[in-house]
């Protein structure tokens, strides 16, 4: 987990008040995971109201994968219907 020292600081009041109108506006939305394509780790969480592209490096595997948060919503749903009809 070492990969040398990372610096954090505490973000200015303006972007700490941003960080609390985020949280609110996510906690009313179901939290969906897209899973990373190679190990199926969830890569990124995303939100009803998450739209176009995100790209994100998966913390078990390391790959960065974009993702087009609707078509892989899409996929998955696909994915679960077909494993129900086998
Ligand atoms: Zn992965």
């Amino acid at each position: 987990m070492s990969k040398g020292m990372v610096r954090v600081q505490e973000p200015s009041e303006e972007m700490m008040q941003k960080i609390i109108r985020a949280r609110i506006a996510i906690s009313t939305q179901k939290q969906r995971f897209l899973l990373c394509p190679y190990c199926k780790h969830k890569a990124v969480a995303v939100f009803e109201d998450t739209r176009g592209h995100v790209e994100a490096k998966c913390s078990k595997c390391g790959r960065t994968t974009a993702f087009d948060v609707l078509s892989m919503r899409r996929l998955r749903l696909n994915r679960r219907y077909r494993i129900i009809e086998k």
